[in-house]
């Protein structure tokens, strides 16, 4: 697949890059730990990112505004303009004043710049939009269709980091980790209170929605919990691999959440996964159930998650996703009972930071050397969807009400 600018290097290009806010308490950070693993392969034999080298040392803060993307050097180096701001919202941020001679937007979904259509109309010389992790829902691809702009994530650099969160807060809820933490931290000892909403998770039915990446990883980590585990996808997994994790499949969600009491969220957002999580879906869950989303915000409905929670037909909820982003300061989800949310920070681990920075490098290698960038990282090309997006977006929009985002004041 040859990518539509390709066939010469680029020149003094504009790359306008938008990255969360520093830690409050100063960049850089003093670290943990001393590094990460190296990883050779992900889990189904694709090659990690393969830039020709990377400024950054694997493990430092990378996605904020300091940290960016360990890019400056490389671009300044060719003769680019590199633009970073954490200002993305309204007529009069840095990234609406840079749009429009911004030839290539990078973002990242946990402080997305949403690429509307009125800002892609913008954007005249806009033709890359690069998704600093997984998941391009904060760019209307049906615009970016239309405007012939190439559309590319990091895909895999954070699928497992997020299995990982998702697992950690199934666990979380169903065991009622966080206000038994509250007790110690409150120098109380109430046991009858800690336990008197806390389970056991073996035994119980536990399925996924969308088993790809993410949800064949969460798949693989619950079932040695010797939990019934289910799943629901578009496509059907191999028959060994239902067979190795025990699996049932269910043609459609209506099926996985009347027999689940744990329901693990792992598809993309795009229109026909927007609002899925309805009050009628929910209202066919069973009493008492668990929901996690770590995949969009917007594929649950906000207000039926509320009052689902209120009334105790959801036992409890947790994801790090919000629609908009960042959540607004009365957003319910930060109030509602028996929740166990985080602000998204799943996919951006120091660990993963290191592969999301990397990959974003090597697609401005291919891109401003005029090669292909590789198949599996495309969303949108060539006026349609591609690569990965073919496989697994439809097309559309799904931005809309993304301006509540600047109703947020940080804390
Ligand atoms: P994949 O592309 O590997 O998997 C997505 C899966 O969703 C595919 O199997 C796809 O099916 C399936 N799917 C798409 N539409 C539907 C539908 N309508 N019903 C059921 N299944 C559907 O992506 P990942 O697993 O790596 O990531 C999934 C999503 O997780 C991302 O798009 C992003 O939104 C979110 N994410 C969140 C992060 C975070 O930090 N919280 C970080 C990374 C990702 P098929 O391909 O078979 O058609």
């Amino acid at each position: 697949m040859s990518s539509p600018s390709a066939q010469r290097a680029l020149s003094n290009q504009k790359v306008v890059c938008v990255l969360y806010d520093d830690p409050a308490a100063g960049f850089p950070p003093k670290y943990a730990r001393e590094g990460i693993p190296t990883l050779t392969r992900y889990p189904d034999g694709q090659a990690l990112p393969s830039p020709s080298a990377v400024d950054f040392t694997p493990g430092h803060l990378l996605g904020s505004v300091s940290g960016g993307l360990g890019l400056e050097r490389f671009l300044a180096g060719l003769g680019h303009r590199f633009i970073v701001t954490a200002d993305k919202e309204g007529p009069d941020s840095v990234f609406e004043r840079e749009l429009p001679d911004a030839d290539v937007v990078i973002s990242q979904p946990f402080w997305p710049a949403y690429l509307t259509a009125e800002r892609i109309e913008k954007a005249q010389r806009l033709k890359l939009a690069i998704t600093a992790g997984i998941g391009s829902d904060h760019v209307d691809l049906q615009a970016a269709m239309d405007r012939n702009i190439t559309v590319c994530e990091v895909t895999w650099c954070n699928s497992v980091s997020v299995a990982e969160h998702a697992v950690m807060q199934i666990l979380a809820l169903v065991r009622d980790y966080i206000p038994q933490y509250g007790w110690v931290v409150r120098g109380g000892w109430n046991i009858a209170d800690a336990a008197s909403r806390s389970y056991d998770i073996e035994g119980m039915d536990v399925g996924v929605v969308a088993a790809g990446r993410i949800g064949l990883a969460v798949l693989k980590r619950m079932k040695p919990f010797d939990v019934k585990l289910h799943y629901t996808d578009r496509h059907r997994l191999s028959l060994d691999v239902e067979k190795e994790l025990g699996l049932t499949f269910h043609e459609n969600v209506e099926s996985l959440v009347g027999v689940c009491d744990v329901v693990s969220i792992h598809c993309p957002l795009h229109p026909e996964t927007e609002d899925m999580f309805d009050e009628a879906l929910i209202g066919k869950m069973k009493r008492g159930s668990y929901i996690v989303n770590t995949a969009r915000g917007k594929i649950c409905n906000r207000d039926a998650i509320v009052r689902a929670l209120e009334s105790g037909h959801l036992a409890g909820y947790a994801g790090d996703v919000w629609f908009p982003q960042p959540a607004p300061n009365d957003h319910p989800w930060r109030t509602m009972p028996n929740h166990a949310m985080t602000p998204h920070t799943s996919g951006t681990s120091l660990s993963a930071q290191a592969r999301y920075a990397a990959g974003v490098r090597e697609i401005l290698e291919c891109w401003l050397d005029g090669r292909p960038i590789r198949n599996e990282y495309l969303i949108v090309q060539g006026g349609g969807l591609a690569g990965t997006g073919a496989h697994s977006y439809s097309e559309g929009d799904s931005t809309g009400g993304s301006e509540e985002a600047g109703r947020y004041t940080a804390g």
